[in-house]
């Protein structure tokens, strides 16, 4: 971003207050929030009691070699026992853990008790296969429930895993697996997506060829298709998993023990291997999933889109709502297999009563129409939530109203594989609601937005989202390479952390997220959000999607250039990018007003569904395109491409 301090240009004026039935028995109350301002390390000291430790700790945070954080250090535990054995013990067993839905139909239940054998069978497996503590696993597994149980197992043996998503290429794949050194590969023939199976396997035996750390590779039968199989490397998971004994004893490791690495989604450049380790991890995970969603375990059935191949999955699906006892349903496919019903009609089956999901799909469901989901019983619905990307006000609003029949709260969660676990959110039971903002802190999480000095803006301005205090579940470094933990996030401003995303304070003093950095535009000497003017632009009725980027201009420095996707029922003409253009100028001033505006059917987006905007950026400035191995489908990017009249 350049010197001048990033515009404020849209306005909202909506607001939701907490329905008052639900604040009665909020999980959280307003006053949680003094409290952990007054004594920030005594609230999360707190937070660390929700867990059982085989040691308890006796210090929280030790911050004297900053950023290098150790927090609970002096505490044992081990991470499956809190997510799985203690509820059983707690006479919990036969609450169900997850109901699994497999894209074909099939679908199975699996209760605490039963969690806990396929755990402990498969610790042991892992274990006759050399696996012990600090060995890495490395994951790649389509969603299906061996997937929480893989985790769940190296977390149990304390291996570190580093779990790849399902359908990433061989070199993504090899690539991982190397930087991590990773001992065993747990796969599975293929998955299910889009109607069909899709193998998996492949991509591991050419991967695994330029790996030399891997001794084996386990794998699931899922599709049953025949896979290519090398005799002294490849195991079957049923073949060695199914054998062993139902019970594993769990050994406790100091909080500061790894629990895994994660690659970041790679939506701004080559992705950082992101080290989370297993006491202030769980303890935030858990509390977050407790107090944002306000889980009510007895009785919640909760639902988290999210695939686990990404920190979102990690932390809410296995980890966050395992430690708190939830039942959750776990779905392998995509959407709008076999109709565009597909998540309604989950919902209704199981009774979903909180659900948490992208704004890609719910912008995705808005062009779908409003009509799919009217036909189905979303009754159970209590709360919403969303994650990955900002969300703009209109999808926001259509969100509230068609999916959560306008009485459900929605919290939009900001948070990145580095935090680890929630960052900004609303609370359901407390916060009355802005459509499209994040607004504050969570309690004991210290977050604020600072110019380019570092002083903090005040409220009306723009700048830069920092985190100011260190958090449990932060990033303890990027695996092997603490040199660019430091460059990445702490040298930007002295002692505070750059969480890379620009931000602006409303005259309440709630935080708006506006974008990446590295995406805001330079327009006439101000920067402008492409959040902002990408909200503008769907909040036009004729627009599902839009993205928008700076391209150079010899006269503006960068002039605004806009792709959009156009609802179901609009058509492109230039009388409606006319429309469009004097649209955005009169939502958000001329300055924001987009110079060129392309309509398209898909837009570049990664695996974990956020648009690629540096890719979009190359189209626009007519370069050869950047680093492509993180996109679902690179032929979009032809498409693209094709639609491009002339070079700028
Ligand atoms: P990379 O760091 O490799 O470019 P990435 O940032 O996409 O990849 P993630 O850690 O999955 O990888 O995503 C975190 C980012 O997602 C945040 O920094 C922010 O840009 C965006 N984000 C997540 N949740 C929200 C939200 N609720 N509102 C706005 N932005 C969000
Ligand atoms: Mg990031």
């Amino acid at each position: 971003m350049n010197n001048a301090s990033l515009a404020n240009l849209l306005h909202e004026e909506r607001r939701f207050p907490p329905p008052a039935a639900l604040a009665a028995v909020a999980n959280v109350t307003a006053d949680t929030y003094e409290k952990a301002t007054a004594d920030r390390l005594g609230f999360w000291a707190e937070q660390a009691r929700r867990l059982d430790w085989a040691v308890p700790p006796t210090e929280t945070l030790d911050w004297s070699d900053p950023p290098f954080a150790s927090w609970f250090a002096d505490g044992h535990l081990n991470v499956a026992y809190n997510c799985v054995d203690r509820h059983v013990e707690n006479g919990l067993g036969d609450r169900v853990a997850i109901h699994f839905e497999g894209e074909p139909g099939d679908s199975c239940t699996i209760t605490y008790a039963e969690l806990q054998r396929e755990v402990a069978k498969a610790a042991n497996a892992l274990a006759e296969l050399g696996v012990a503590a600090g060995v890495r696993v490395a994951i790649y597994l389509p969603m299906i429930p061996e997937a929480v149980i893989a985790m769940l197992a190296c977390a149990r043996l304390g291996a570190p895993h580093s779990v790849i998503f399902g359908g990433f290429s061989a070199e993504a794949v090899a690539a991982r697996i190397q930087d991590a050194d990773a001992q065993l590969v747990i796969t599975a023939d293929g998955g299910y997506r889009r109607g069909k199976a899709s193998a998996l396997k492949p991509a591991i035996d050419r991967a695994v060829k330029k790996c030399p750390t891997v001794e084996h590779v386990l794998v699931v039968r899922r599709t049953g298709e025949p896979t290519a199989w090398y005799g002294d490397r490849d195991l079957w998971w049923h073949d060695v998993v199914d054998r062993q004994s139902e019970t594993h004893t769990p050994e406790a490791f100091p909080a500061e023990h790894p629990l895994f690495i994660l690659y970041t989604s790679g939506t701004t450049g080559k992705p950082k291997g992101i080290l989370h380790t297993t006491g202030g991890y769980l303890t935030q995970v858990s509390y977050t999933h407790h107090a944002v969603f306000d889980l009510k375990p007895e009785t919640d059935v909760y639902w988290c889109t999210a695939d686990v191949g990404w920190v979102t999955g990690h932390s809410y699906i296995v980890y966050g709502p395992l430690s708190n006892g939830a039942t959750q349903v776990l779905y392998e496919g995509t959407p709008d297999t076999p109709h565009k019903g597909r998540f309604w009609e989950i919902v209704e089956k199981y009774g979903v009563t909180i659900l948490y999901t992208a704004p890609t799909a719910i912008r995705t469901f808005m062009k779908w129409g409003d009509h799919i989901p009217a036909e189905y019983d979303l009754s159970s619905l209590r709360i919403l939530g969303s994650v990955g990307e900002p969300i703009n006000p209109e999808a926001w609003v259509w969100y509230r109203e068609h999916i959560g029949g306008g009485r459900c709260p929605i919290v939009d969660t900001w948070w990145q594989t580095e935090t680890g676990a929630m960052m900004l959110s609303p609370l359901p039971g407390v916060t009355a609601t802005k459509p499209g903002s994040a607004q504050v802190p969570l309690p004991g999480i210290a977050a604020t937005v600072v110019d380019d000095e570092g002083h903090e803006v005040p409220d009306g301005g723009g700048g830069y989202l920092v985190l100011t205090e260190p958090w449990p579940s932060m990033l303890r470094t990027i695996w092997g390479d603490d040199q660019r933990y430091l460059d990445t996030y702490w040298s930007r401003f002295k002692g505070t952390y750059f969480a890379g995303d620009g931000a602006k304070k409303d005259q309440d003093g709630d935080i708006w997220l506006l974008g990446r950095v590295d995406d805001v535009m330079l327009v006439s000497g101000h920067n402008i959000s492409t959040t902002e003017v990408e909200s503008a632009l769907v909040s036009h009725p004729a627009v599902a999607e839009a993205a928008v980027v700076g391209a150079h201009d010899p006269t503006t420095g960068q002039a605004i250039c806009a792709f959009v996707i156009l609802r179901g029922t609009a058509s492109e003409s230039d009388t409606l990018v006319e429309e469009l253009r004097t649209h955005v100028a009169a939502e958000l001033g001329p300055i924001a007003k987009p110079q060129r505006i392309l309509t398209v059917t898909a837009l570049p987006t990664t695996r974990s569904g956020k648009i690629m905007r540096r890719l979009l950026r190359d189209v626009a400035e007519n370069r050869a395109l950047g680093d492509v191995s993180t996109l679902t489908d690179a032929s979009v990017m032809d498409l693209i491409q094709a639609k491009l009249p002339t070079a700028p």
